[in-house]
């Protein structure tokens, strides 16, 4: 079996693109050495393995679990069937964020329900200013992003728990969370290999705001004056949250838009 004979029987059972990146991974090869060398023999363990990855591929698992990491705002994160995998839309969130960050002198930020962890690193390295905390309820996410601060040098310190529950008495600068926000039941949920994503980091269970309302009512009392909360949220729960944000006495609540123009994060400052 050779490179090319190995990416030919893949044909016609799984994308093109995934095909080819399954068996980069399988075999540790370059797109480089695909092209020029196609002649090169697949040994069995990596051929064995390919076949598996491809055949778990159609069943639709998610390639960035079959292949342990995915790429987020230029770097390599490894994720696994404990985290969300990144979406691009999360770096609407990262962009917001880093703007309120510039010109504090040293900020703090906590990012909430890091999962692998993707929000906290960015922040920590486009703003070495900046000390960051992540808190997740999950242990495995945790390890997660543990080893994704570590091996991208991010320095962050991590909190396991439940929202603001291990930061009692703690104040921030800037909150930022991309919590789980789609609605319990939503058709979404069963579509492009959600089912194999962790369900705490999807739903809330309820109507989809749950979270957002448990953060919101908490923050002001982790915020230091003039502290900035951002958050993500669904295409449809634009309205809902900055009114949440200004019952919650927040100012210049508001709503922004991802590449794609649809609602995607809210905030407002105290
Ligand atoms: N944007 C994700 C999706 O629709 C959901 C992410 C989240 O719940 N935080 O698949």
């Amino acid at each position: 079996m050779t490179l090319g004979e190995a990416l030919a029987a893949a044909r016609g059972q799984i994308d093109r693109l995934d095909a080819r990146l399954l068996l980069q991974s399988a075999t540790a090869c370059s797109h480089a050495d695909l092209l020029a060398r196609p002649e090169t023999p697949v040994i069995a363990s990596a051929y064995a393995q390919f076949v598996d990855w491809v055949a778990r591929r159609a069943a639709g698992e998610p390639l960035a679990y079959l292949v342990g990491e995915a790429e987020f705002r230029g770097r390599v994160f490894q994720v696994s069937p404990a985290v969300l995998i990144p979406r691009p839309e999360t770096e609407v969130l990262i962009d917001l964020a880093l703007d309120k960050l510039t010109g504090m002198v040293s900020p703090s930020v906590v990012d909430l329900g890091t999962g692998s962890g993707i929000v906290a690193v960015s922040l920590a390295l486009e703003c070495p200013a900046a000390t960051v905390t992540a808190v997740d309820l999950s242990e495995a996410a945790m390890a997660v992003a543990r080893n994704n601060a570590g091996r991208l040098r991010a320095r962050v310190d991590f909190r396991a728990g439940d929202w603001f529950a291990p930061l009692a008495g703690e104040h921030f600068n800037l909150i930022v969370s991309n919590p789980p926000y789609v609605a319990d039941g939503d058709p979404h949920l069963a579509l492009n290999g959600l089912p194999f994503e962790p369900q705490m980091a999807l739903t809330d269970g309820a109507d989809g705001l749950d979270c957002i309302r448990c953060i919101v009512a908490d923050a002001a009392a982790h915020l230091n004056p003039g502290g900035w909360l951002l958050f993500e949220h669904g295409y449809d729960q634009g309205e809902a949250s900055r009114n949440l944000l200004t019952a919650a006495g927040f100012k210049a609540a508001s709503t922004f838009p991802d590449l794609a123009g649809i609602d995607r994060v809210s905030g407002g400052h105290l």
